[in-house]
């Protein structure tokens, strides 16, 4: 058997071949890769594939000019040239494995046979070229001689069954479309090097292993997709709703948070992997996947094309409560449409964060009109807020202080009044607080706030003061938050210090701490800031969770308890007889009881007969502008 395989040759294939693995290194420097194992394997390939492509050129050049004597440098180039071609085939090998996270035993199969085949083509190689009585030989003439049949050929061969078994094996480890581009560059691959040797060429075997690595260059290492999930990443999600919204597209959308593995950094398993891949192709069409963050997963599907969404909805909500039996992994999920408010600033991300911050686990919630309202105007406090964070202006005018007399009764009348808070904001004016405390203490913002009020407090009280009004203090509420920061005594001080009065007509409340340190910090807190005269009063008694004895221990001059236990004491005697015995305890250890949220006389009368120093409650008044405090207190005579 013998054929002048030069016949057949011209370097383009392998020129163009080392070109595009050249552009490719090139693209690879310039682009963002995640340095994995399955890259590392990839650039291996990349070099030897270039290698492969010199070495072709090499041999063939060496028969297109043969002279006697070249022999033996031929041999070892083609040598050379089989041996990286079928190490590339093992690396594929290798490089499946790895990217579909084959199991051990799997992986050792398949590269132990990936290992057979390379070992014993480069070996049958080497001895064929050694001896030049067998197999490969290149005549006196530069003709080549093979006989022994083609190794080269039955290697090839064992090695396309050998990836095909294994690609199909592992197609459900992959999102479908990378499979699929996947296998169509495989055939090609096969088909090239197939046409070309019935057109009596050999210029495109090194050049048709191009092809598989141009596929696995896109899709694995420079696509947006995760492969795994087959979702891809948050810009091309904002991408879509920019186009949905050009094209006057209705989309629906569900969202699927799982916290587990955003706070354990732990990537999902392969059946749950597969399973949320399975998930988003099965119920919608024309539905992209989208990864917003770990264990942040949005589905968004064309609404025209998804006739009856609700019995979508319905079976993709069954089928995920079956799976999450196996799974347990807390979840939440939103369920939505479109709108143009949140599509015009691409807001369906923040809306959805917002919605899952006010949603127990385990719960699954369909968006309203009233959700988008509320999430749009709670967009719009945030932005104040940050404004008002960021000019940290003491007299800032959309920062109001109301405040809440309280009654002393020891001396028969209002000498006290808590500061509360409200933002006048100037599109949607008085905005109370629960809607803005949580965001300002959620984004950072909150000591700002308190030192605007402190500030305002103290000018209000210098007027008050000024005017000839008798009271002994206005109090102040601090987040346990603020606390931790370690400027909050200087900050306090400070504002206290520049205004003109003094620290006595001052006072803070507090919740109470949790845990041992924010218990600890509290204290120290406390007595940095008493030296000035502040008073302290303990917020909410009666919601949080720490011993009595613990408060006992902070100087506390006041304990707030909270309405529920005003409520609680009316319910019945059993519960009359707890708040009243902790009442009368706080009082024997000097300790004044304030009751807050009395409404009626009934209330009055108990708090009364219960320890009560002071009362605060709507029964006196409801928060006013804190000039309007001159209507309670009393003036001196
Ligand atoms: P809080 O400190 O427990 O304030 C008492 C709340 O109870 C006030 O609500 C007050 O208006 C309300 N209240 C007073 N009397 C009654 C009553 O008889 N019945 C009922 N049902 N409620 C009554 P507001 O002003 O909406 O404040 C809510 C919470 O917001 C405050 O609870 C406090 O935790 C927080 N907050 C208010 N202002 C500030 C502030 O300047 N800084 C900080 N960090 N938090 C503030
Ligand atoms: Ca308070
Ligand atoms: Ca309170």
């Amino acid at each position: 058997m013998g054929s002048a395989a030069f016949d057949g040759y011209s370097p383009v294939g392998d020129i163009l071949t080392t070109a595009i693995c050249m552009v490719m290194g090139i693209l690879l420097v310039f682009s963002f890769v995640r340095r994995t194992r399955s890259f590392r394997i990839f650039l291996a390939i990349l070099g030897l594939l270039m290698f492969a492509a010199w070495t072709s050129v090499g041999y063939h050049t060496i028969l297109e000019h043969w002279q006697p004597g070249l022999g033996t440098l031929a041999g070892v180039l083609r040598l050379l040239m089989h041996a990286s071609l079928f190490l590339i085939f093992f690396l594929f090998v290798r490089y499946i494995a790895n990217v579909t996270d084959l199991e051990h035993r799997k992986t050792l199969w398949a590269t132990l046979a990936g290992g057979l085949i390379s070992g014993t083509v480069i070996l049958w190689d080497l001895i064929d070229t050694l001896n030049p009585g067998t197999g490969f030989r290149i005549g006196e003439d530069g003709a080549v001689q093979e006989a022994g049949g083609n190794i080269f050929l039955v290697g090839y061969l064992a090695y396309i069954v050998l990836l095909g078994v294994l690609l199909i094996h592992v197609r459900g480890r992959l999102y479908k479309r990378v499979m699929y581009g996947f296998y169509g560059t495989v055939l090609m691959a096969i088909l090239l090097n197939l046409l070309q040797r019935l057109a009596g060429q050999s210029s495109f075997t090194v050049g048709s292993f191009v092809l598989p690595v141009i596929a696995m260059f896109y899709i694995m290492h420079s696509s947006p997709y995760d492969v795994r999930l087959g979702a891809i990443d948050v810009h091309a999600m904002e991408d879509l709703v920019r186009f949905y919204r050009e094209k006057k597209k209705d989309f629906g959308y569900m969202s699927l948070y799982m916290h587990t593995f955003k706070e354990n950094h732990t990537e999902m398993s392969a059946s749950l992997q597969a399973t949320i891949r399975r998930f988003a192709g099965s119920y919608f069409r024309d539905a992209r996947l989208f990864q917003i963050g770990s264990g942040h997963l949005l589905l968004v599907y064309n609404l025209k094309k998804n006739a009856n969404t609700d019995s979508r909805i319905r079976s993709i909500m069954d089928a995920f409560q079956r799976e999450y039996t196996r799974f347990r992994h807390d979840y939440k999920i939103v369920i939505g449409t479109s709108t143009e408010a949140l599509s015009r600033n691409n807001g369906y991300i923040s809306f959805i964060r917002y919605l899952y911050r006010r949603m127990p686990e385990n719960s699954s919630h369909t968006v309203t009109d009233r959700d988008t309202e509320d999430f749009i105007r709670s967009e719009y406090i945030l932005k104040q807020l940050t404004d008002i964070h960021r000019l940290r202006n003491p007299n800032d005018a959309r920062v109001l202080v109301y405040c809440q007399p309280v009654f002393n009764i020891r001396l028969g009348r209002y000498d006290t009044a808590e500061a509360l808070m409200r933002l006048k904001l100037p599109e949607i004016g008085l905005v109370y607080p629960d809607q803005f405390i949580p965001l300002a203490e959620e984004n950072g913002y909150i000591h700002v706030l308190t030192e605007i009020i402190l500030h305002k407090t103290c000018e209000a009280a210098r007027r008050l003061l000024d005017a000839g009004y008798l009271f002994s203090r206005i109090s102040v509420n601090v987040s346990a938050l603020e606390l931790k920061d370690r400027y909050f005594t200087r900050d306090i001080t400070r504002i206290i210090e520049s205004s003109s009065v003094s620290g006595e007509h001052v006072a803070i409340e507090l919740t109470e701490s949790q845990d041992e340190s924010d218990f600890l910090i509290m204290q120290s807190r406390i007595n940095e800031l008493k030296g000035l005269g502040i008073k302290f009063y303990l917020d909410d008694f009666g919601t949080g969770y720490s011993s009595l004895e613990r408060i006992m221990q902070l100087p506390f001059d006041i304990i707030k308890f909270d309405r529920s236990l005003v409520i609680a004491s009316a319910s019945s005697p059993r519960s009359e007889a707890i708040v009243r015995n902790m009442a009368r305890l706080f009082a024997e250890m000097d300790f004044s009881v304030l009751y807050e949220g009395v409404e009626n006389d009934l209330d009055e009368r108990r708090c009364i007969d219960m320890s009560a120093s002071y009362l605060q409650g709507y029964k006196y008044s409801r928060p006013v502008p804190i000039e309007e405090l001159t209507n309670f207190f009393s003036l001196s005579a």
